[in-house]
């Protein structure tokens, strides 16, 4: 039986995007040849990579803007890295705001190359808002958010208006809304969350703002190294990255990021009136910045749990517990996630709401 399934990622892919990358791993483009097998230099896969690159461009809306796209490994662990090595000064300093346990990930990264000035901080309350007064020092090399937090589901509504360069860890919603990508100099997300299996990370980056660090940077972390060599400065992951072409053109033939928002602005509307109908459910963060991906809710008593549970995974259900740092659930509902699957959850909410109350 194929599950409902909320899990934070790796995540849900559209079911054709299974069918049609494991055709290809039996016989890609009818060469008679694996996509596992065949050479990264191969024509073939040279215009897998060229597509992908494109497709995130023209999906996000920033074609012939000065942007690249980059599909590149370590994930987005390693951008916490690459990012000020990037584009932090040497004595420079680089803005942060910490908006919970990835964020303050990559600033924990970032410490180690400068200056980094927090400029605010939800983790007193255990990250379950997100800061909005907060300044953005005019001297910052640059300043650093997270769209979306997926352990704590929070996520940005607004970005600051500001003149220094903004990076973002869209890791979790990227492709999921619609956003004026062009006021980001860097973006960056593994692919897990939204756009394809682990193993490769999107980076979109300004050309304009690289070369400015006056550091000598290893080519494998160098962006100008891997816009030069076109994301096969060594061998890419050809799997990840050919995976991640068949979401992004399954979300074009959609009607792209419009299409799809509307989709998940249905879904997190459905199961966010529920938890705040249902007497047994409390929401864990501000109402005003739930997250349309990952909603957390905990049970007003504890002592339900095993009945809640019960239910849920006899519904087929699978993934929704929540991160070991916030427990209660987390349901997180990716662009492929259809709304059939929420209806699901919400019934069943339903259905031990009246199993409790009688
Ligand atoms: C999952 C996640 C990461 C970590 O991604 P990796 O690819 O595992 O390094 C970073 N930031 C956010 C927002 C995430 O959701």
């Amino acid at each position: 039986m194929k599950k409902h399934n909320y899990s934070a990622g790796p995540c849900i892919l559209p079911q054709e995007v299974f069918e049609k990358a494991s055709q290809a791993i039996l016989d890609f483009n009818n060469s008679g040849l694996s996509i596992l097998e065949i050479s990264h230099r191969s024509k073939d896969f040279v215009a897998v990579m060229d597509e992908a690159r494109a497709l995130v461009l023209e999906l996000l809306g920033l074609e012939g803007k000065g942007y690249q796209a980059l599909f590149l490994q370590g994930g987005a662990s390693l951008e916490f890295l690459m990012i000020p090595y990037n584009l932090m000064k040497i004595e420079g300093k680089a803005a942060y705001l910490d908006t919970g346990t990835w964020a303050s990930g990559a600033i924990k990264e970032a410490k180690p190359f400068g200056e980094t000035v927090i400029v605010a901080s939800s983790k007193e309350s255990n990250y379950t808002f997100i800061p909005k007064d907060y300044s953005i020092p005019a001297d910052a090399d640059y300043f650093h958010c997270t769209s979306n937090n997926t352990i704590f589901g929070t996520q940005m509504k607004s970005f600051p208006e500001t003149n220094v360069p903004v990076v973002c860890d869209m890791s979790s919603d990227i492709f999921s809304r619609t956003l004026d990508f062009s006021k980001f100099d860097i973006i960056y997300a593994g692919a897990q969350k939204n756009m394809g299996p682990a193993g490769t990370t999107l980076v979109v980056v300004k050309e304009e703002v690289l070369g400015k660090s006056g550091r000598t940077i290893p080519n494998i972390l160098n962006y100008e190294q891997h816009i030069a060599k076109e994301s096969m400065y060594n061998t890419p992951p050809v799997f990840a990255v050919y995976t991640s072409l068949l979401t992004l053109q399954w979300l074009k033939n959609k009607g792209g990021i419009a299409a799809i928002e509307k989709e998940n602005e249905s879904k997190a509307a459905l199961l966010y009136a529920e938890i705040d109908r249902n007497s047994l459910f409390n929401g864990v963060v501000a109402t005003e910045d739930r997250s349309f991906m990952n909603a957390t809710f905990t049970l007003k008593n504890i002592e339900h749990q095993e009945t809640f549970d019960a239910l849920w995974k006899a519904a087929g259900i699978s993934g929704i517990n929540g991160h070991r740092s916030v427990g209660g659930y987390r349901a997180s509902m990716y662009n492929a996630l259809p709304i059939e699957s929420v209806q699901v959850l919400v019934d069943v909410m339903k259905e031990f709401e009246n199993k409790i109350i009688k």
